[in-house]
């Protein structure tokens, strides 16, 4: 195998993992064949959480803010990556770790406090120490959830 082709595959590996990339991408789109690293999708993102990534590849960094849907990175990329017409910008949803605070019972709802799509909710039995569920159908994989919480307990990723 030549060099450039075990990159791309370890590169199509790591997409198979869990780095997030830009919202409305082509479904099946092999990327790191397709992006030429240019950067502009990350110049245009009004909350600059698009960050170079592995072999110089935009990836999303929800810790740093959240996607607001604007499409800038959309409409600044010169390449054809891109299908608008899609219903979801992405399958990413949020997953809640076992690092929860309330699993420690320490009260805490900074997530669903900064969720506007409502999607992480409580379910009360017997604790108010209750970690949130997501909501797949009503979770739009924003990352708004991700750098609120104060352990790290939150990660936004492809739903399979
Ligand atoms: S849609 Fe807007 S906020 Fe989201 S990644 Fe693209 S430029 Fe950034
Ligand atoms: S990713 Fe966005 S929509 Fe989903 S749970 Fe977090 S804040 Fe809510
Ligand atoms: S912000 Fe983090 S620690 Fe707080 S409830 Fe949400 S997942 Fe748990």
């Amino acid at each position: 195998m030549s060099i450039n082709l075990a990159r791309r595959s370890l590169f199509r590996r790591k997409d198979q993992d869990n780095v997030v990339r830009l919202p409305w991408l082509k479904a099946d789109l092999d990327f790191t064949d397709k992006c030429t690293r240019c950067g502009d999708c990350s110049k245009a993102c009004p909350e600059q959480i698009i960050i170079v990534g592995d072999g110089g590849f935009p990836e999303i960094d929800f810790s740093v803010s959240e996607c607001n849907f604007c499409k800038e990175c959309v409409n600044h990329c010169k390449e054809d990556l891109f299908d608008l017409t899609q219903a979801q910008a992405w399958d990413n949803k949020a997953a809640i770790s076992i690092s929860c605070l309330n699993n420690e019972s320490v009260y805490c709802r900074s997530c669903a406090e900064s969720c506007e799509s409502e999607a992480l909710k409580f379910n009360f039995t017997s604790t108010t120490f209750v970690s949130p569920d997501v909501v797949l159908d009503d979770c739009n994989g924003c990352g708004a959830c991700v750098s609120v919480c104060p352990v790290n307990a939150i990660a936004v990723k492809l739903n399979r």
